[in-house]
């Protein structure tokens, strides 16, 4: 892209925060605009399902890897954008031209429409989400948490720890198998068990019941579970009605090439969450990723590109990683175990520390581990070798 004097990056989290420090590192001498939705400035998710819920103040800061000039416009969403004229709407009003913009606009968290009561109940996505639910969770309340994913049992975790009742309740046969498969999954169920939590699997919730405020929720099986407070950590969905009308893929997320490009627009590119991206460390499918160093690895990227920087022949392929907190254990993961049709503990035992490769029609494509740190290590090695462009496999 030529002659870009201002750039507007819209999502004023992580994604849009790495990206402007990217620009600025990378000489962009021009005006960065940042809008975001939310009151507060940027700040670290992965906190808010653990310690925040906790009730702890700190860990929230993104530390600075290098730059921040920009002009902040927060508590103000994007309302509409029309790429062709390279004109955003915001909700106050205001209209801002651009040369280069970037979606950074992260995820929602899905809501099921229950019908009942809708006071008690509760979702994790934002700060204030976070700090709501972690004034709720006292001494023997009843806590349903509707969903087996990772944030789910993380604040199942939380929320046992602070002395509540805890039920998690959802359709699959174990939590988080989708990634970590269903062994790992059954033995992480087990220590959940262990600590107080109790799981009905196999079920979903069809309503809430009580008047004003919530007494309980009432399971697809008839079951009655008293409830004080509800949780729903069931999946999120990507916040891209901002950029409906352009003609843009936006079947789950924005569809980007590899180099974060929005499709068809020079101008545009994505990052974070909410962009769908192929990976040749992986595949030539398109996916969105939601993992925080993700996040930064495209935000990067996606700086690169709007300032007409190309990778390297063999393609921007970051490494996907994560890591999970619960139970007192922390859960680390490598490359992409969720698509692995085959996975071979390598250490230790699933009802312990343990590593375990993942493979898919044969070839290594993840790894994850509670512990065995050293092996994670070896593993990651391995992938990235058996991954690279230069391999013969
Ligand atoms: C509770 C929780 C726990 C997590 N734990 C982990 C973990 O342990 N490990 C891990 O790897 N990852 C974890 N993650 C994921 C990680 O935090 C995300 O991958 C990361 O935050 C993605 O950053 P992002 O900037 O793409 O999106 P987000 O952080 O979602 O930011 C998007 C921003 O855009 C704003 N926005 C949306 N629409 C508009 C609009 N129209 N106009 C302006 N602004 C808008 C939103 O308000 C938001 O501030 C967790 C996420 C959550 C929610």
């Amino acid at each position: 892209m030529k002659s870009v004097q201002r750039i507007v990056v819209v999502g004023a989290s992580l994604a849009g925060l790495r990206c402007t420090e990217a620009l600025r590192a990378e000489g962009f001498g021009g005006e960065v605009v940042l809008v975001g939705e939310e009151r507060h400035g940027p700040y670290n998710r992965p906190p808010l399902s653990k310690a925040v819920l906790a009730g702890a103040a700190g860990g929230l800061e993104l530390e600075t890897t290098g730059e921040r000039a920009a002009e902040w416009r927060l508590g103000v969403p994007a309302t509409e954008v029309s790429l062709a004229a390279r004109r955003l709407q915001l909700a106050d009003g205001g209209e801002l031209g651009y040369d280069g913009l970037v979606v950074a606009t992260g995820l929602r968290p899905r809501r099921l429409p229950l019908p009942g009561p809708r006071r008690g109940r509760h979702v994790v996505r934002t700060l204030d989400d976070a700090r709501n639910l972690a004034a709720a969770l006292r001494p023997g309340a009843r806590v349903t948490v509707l969903g087996a994913s990772f944030i789910a049992c993380e604040i199942a975790s939380v929320a046992v720890d602070a002395g509540c009742s805890v039920t998690i309740v959802a359709p699959e046969a174990e939590p988080m198998a989708a990634v970590l498969g269903a062994e790992l999954g059954a033995a992480l169920r087990r220590r959940h068990e262990a600590r107080g939590v109790e799981f009905r699997l196999g079920t979903v919730a069809s309503k809430c019941d009580g008047g004003e405020t919530l007494r309980a929720v009432v399971l697809s099986d008839g079951t009655d579970l008293p409830t004080d407070l509800l949780v729903e950590a069931v999946g999120c969905t990507p916040a891209v009605d901002w950029l409906e009308d352009n003609g843009l893929d936006l079947s789950d997320g924005v569809l980007c090439d590899n180099r974060l490009r929005v499709q068809g627009h020079e101008d545009v590119v994505a990052a974070g969450d909410v962009a769908r991206f192929p990976n040749p460390l992986i595949d030539d499918v398109p996916r969105r990723v939601e993992h925080w160093t993700m996040a930064v690895d495209t935000a990067r990227q996606a700086a690169l590109t709007l300032l007409g920087r190309t990778p390297g022949p063999a393609g921007f392929r970051p490494l996907p990683g994560f890591w999970s907190d619960q139970a007192g254990l922390r859960i680390q993961a490598f490359g992409s175990p969720a698509l692995a049709d085959a996975r071979e503990v390598v250490a230790g035992d699933l009802d312990g520390d343990v590593a375990i490769a993942c493979h898919r029609t044969g070839r290594l494509i993840g790894a994850v581990a509670i512990g065995r740190r050293r092996d994670l290590i070896g593993l990651r090695k391995r992938l990235l070798d058996e991954r690279s462009p230069l391999a013969t496999t």
